[in-house]
């Protein structure tokens, strides 16, 4: 077989020995919220057979329990079941009878948050809201029969094989660690009775499926957790994993209650894939990595490092389900990179909400939001390049319309060329990217430098005008709102005014987060250099102390600023952030010695700086820069000038509607518009 050209390793097959993976991509495991749906299964399998026909090798489902107490969404105990799960196995293997699929077997234990969650001992997980039920020896051979059962019935629904997850602070797992397993048993105590528990379901699981079938076992590689697992106990359990009849181990790198960002978009590519490599020289079994690998050419790197034998691509599959096949044609600028956001997968599974991508609002949609082509072609203008405006675009012109965007900027993007600029959000360059290529694709009419007037669009003859003119920010009725002090968030984040050493930021909402960090940010971003990333964080690569955190301070670089985040709200500064992803901003201005205030009135700005009060108490916060981040309003004129003249027309993104607003509803909101006209 000819190797590929551009990616050698990512496309040579790997050999299993009974079977083999057709590369070395895999889609790792993604709860998508359609396992419990009603009718969600054949939305599932459409999901999947889609990802399929995109060239991954090998994909692993969401997570499913293997009994009621393991409660974290869908169950598989039974042959009816399993017949729901055929659905999925049968879709996947239609396309190619060779792409593997493996179902997880999730027990969530202690974080299964009912009342009947099981866990070694009575210890609640510093995020759960139960106190486990302290598994009796009986009460332990149940979940081992349980996910034994579980198996057999995987089996029996067609799946290639089963990942067990002994990870984020997960059953398995608890049973693993001293401080959640305070057992005096053979279940607990030394760390030979700790394994026992996990081990053990690993040589049921395989005496019962027999050779052929893939076992696959997730392990915390790196938990995060101070006190958490050494390196010794990692690849002790690891060998032993591989001695009771484990296929591959697959490497994951936190507990849920972990403190240190492992996957938001300000964690560097790649980041965790050399954790996987010192395990790989280890084992004989292949291994597989993840965790921000979102572009091929990351992911034949981590192979050329000898760092992983497949490489885990999650959320990148759902940005873009033809990933691989981009990849293998040299397509790659037309990938739909994943930012790492989490704010439409992630935070929707944690908020129980099904499950989709900010960038691709199709992902786990695939049977409600199509792109078919029109088959009455109409020539439309869409007024902004923004997010809203670049995916109306790009989806109406795919579709067969006649399509012309203007903006009055001289590049597209809106807003995202605001949010690029933030150190750890270097990503959404990729989503620029790609809709440029996108336009170019499609022969969309791009037209820049352009602010468009009724006047300008009475005189072109289109039959339908959308109007994604975006925002204006809100200037808050305060005493002393045009002193010099005050400015803008827009100019200074592009660089147009001077920030002063002691500064207010007035808004604390996604805006006021991310300018506090560009202002309180020196040197390289942690985003694109590891060893930066794992000062900050406190991670400590090398030496691998317990959990890689334990005993490591973080150091931050900071500028040498006072800055003031506030906000008149009573709620923590930070709450309305993203349920996954607030809390690592929240304590990156913290390390970075932000001042984060709630519940004041602002009453005037003057020289002596910004007059707030709280609880009634008046105080001056004496700055030489107030920096406004109170929200945005809809820029709309244009919209009501012309639907006045009795022009056919329609309203998107934060022009539609600005507070709530962010690129995820812009993007979805488009593009559902656009499948439609
Ligand atoms: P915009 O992006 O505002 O685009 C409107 C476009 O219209 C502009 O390019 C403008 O030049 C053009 N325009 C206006 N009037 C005219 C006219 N008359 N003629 C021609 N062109 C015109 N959202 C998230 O979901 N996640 C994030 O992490 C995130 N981070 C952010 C960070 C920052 C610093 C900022 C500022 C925003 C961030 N956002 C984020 C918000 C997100 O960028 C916006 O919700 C999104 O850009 C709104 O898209 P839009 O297309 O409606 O409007
Ligand atoms: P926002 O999230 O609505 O926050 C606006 C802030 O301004 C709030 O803290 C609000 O708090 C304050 N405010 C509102 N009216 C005010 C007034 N009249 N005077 C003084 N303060 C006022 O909006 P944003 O920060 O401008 O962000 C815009 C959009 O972009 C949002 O939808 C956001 O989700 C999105 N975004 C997302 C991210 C992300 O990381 N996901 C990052 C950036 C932006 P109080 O009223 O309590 O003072
Ligand atoms: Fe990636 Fe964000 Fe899409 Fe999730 S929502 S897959 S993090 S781009």
């Amino acid at each position: 077989m000819t190797k590929h050209a551009v990616y050698p390793n990512l496309f040579s097959p790997l050999d299993l020995g009974f079977t083999s993976i057709k590369n070395r991509v895999l889609m790792g495991s993604m709860h998508t919220g359609l396992e419990e749906a009603d009718n969600g299964f054949p939305r599932l399998a459409e999901y999947f057979a889609e990802r399929a026909r995109g060239g991954v090798g090998m994909m692993i489902t969401g997570g499913i329990s293997p009994n009621m107490e393991g409660g974290y969404g869908a169950k598989l105990s039974t042959p009816e079941e399993a017949e729901d799960h055929r659905l999925v196995t049968t879709a996947v293997h239609a396309v190619d009878p060779d792409i593997k699929i493996c179902m997880q077997i999730l027990h969530a234990g202690p974080l299964a948050g009912t009342p009947a969650c099981v866990a070694p001992s009575a210890i609640p997980s510093r995020i759960a809201r139960m106190v486990p039920n302290e598994l009796d020896d009986a009460g332990v051979q149940k979940q081992i029969d349980d996910h034994v059962q579980c198996t057999k019935m995987a089996q029996l629904a067609g799946y290639d094989g089963v990942e067990i997850i002994g990870s984020a602070g997960y059953l398995l797992s608890t049973f693993l660690v001293e401080k959640t397993n305070q057992r005096d048993d053979q279940w607990g105590g030394s760390y030979e009775n700790r394994m026992r528990f996990p081990l053990e379901i690993m040589r049921r699981c395989r005496a019962e499926v027999g050779e052929n079938f893939i076992l696959i076992f997730r392990i915390a590689a790196m938990d995060m957790l101070q006190g958490g697992m050494s390196w010794d106990e990692v690849v002790l359990l690891a060998k032993e994993m591989e001695q009771a009849g484990a296929t591959i181990i697959s490497t994951h790198f936190t507990w849920h209650e972990a403190t240190v960002p492992t996957i938001a978009t300000m964690v560097p590519r790649a980041a965790f894939a050399g954790v996987t490599g010192r395990l790989r020289k280890e084992l004989k079994i292949p291994v597989i990595t993840s965790n921000r690998i979102n572009m091929p050419d990351v992911a034949e790197q981590v192979l050329v490092d000898g760092h992983a034998d497949l490489v885990s691509m999650a959320r990148p599959m759902l940005a873009d389900a033809e990933l691989v096949n981009k990849a293998f044609e040299g397509r790659e600028d037309e990938i739909n990179t994943c930012i790492a956001c989490n704010q439409a997968c992630l935070d929707h599974t944690f908020g129980g909400k099904s499950v989709s991508c900010l960038v691709n609002p199709r992902a786990a949609h695939e049977t409600l939001l199509n792109y078919h082509p029109t088959g009455t072609p109409k020539k439309i203008a869409v007024i902004g390049a923004g997010p809203a405006g670049m995916s109306y675009a790009t989806v109406a012109a795919e579709r067969g319309h006649s399509v012309t965007l203007f903006d009055a900027a001289s590049e597209i993007g809106g807003q995202f060329n605001l949010a690029k600029q933030v150190p750890g959000k270097e990503e959404f360059y990729e989503t620029l990217r790609y809709y440029k290529r996108m336009l170019e694709i499609y022969n969309v009419e791009l037209c820049l430098n352009t602010m468009v007037s009724a006047e300008h669009l009475k005189q072109r003859d289109f039959d339908h005008v959308v109007v994604a003119t975006g925002i204006t920010p809100r200037t808050p009725d305060i005493e002393g709102i045009n002193h010099p002090s005050v400015v803008s968030y827009i100019d200074v984040i592009r660089g147009n005014c001077e920030v002063g050493n002691r500064v207010a930021v007035m808004g604390a909402g996604g805006i006021g987060f991310d300018v506090s960090e560009l202002i309180m940010h020196s040197g390289v971003s942690g985003a694109l250099d590891r060893d930066v990333f794992a000062k900050e964080w406190g991670i400590d690569f090398e030496n691998h102390p317990r959990g890689g955190v334990t005993g490591v301070v973080p150091q931050v670089a900071k500028a040498d600023r006072q800055v003031y985040l506030l906000q008149r709200k009573s709620s923590p500064v930070g709450r309305g952030l993203g349920k996954t992803t607030g809390w690592t901003h929240r304590i990156s201005l913290a390390q970075r010695g932000v001042k984060m205030l709630n519940g004041l009135e602002y009453h005037k700005i003057d020289d002596q700086g910004l007059h707030i009060s709280t609880d009634g108490m008046p105080s001056v916060l004496e700055v030489d820069t107030v920096i406004v981040c109170a929200g945005q309003l809809p820029k709309r004129g244009l919209f009501d000038q012309i639907t006045a003249m009795g022009m056919d027309a329609s309203l998107i993104g934060g022009a539609f509607e600005a507070s709530e607003l962010d690129a995820k509803s812009a993007i979805n909101q488009a593009s559902y518009l656009a499948a439609a006209i």
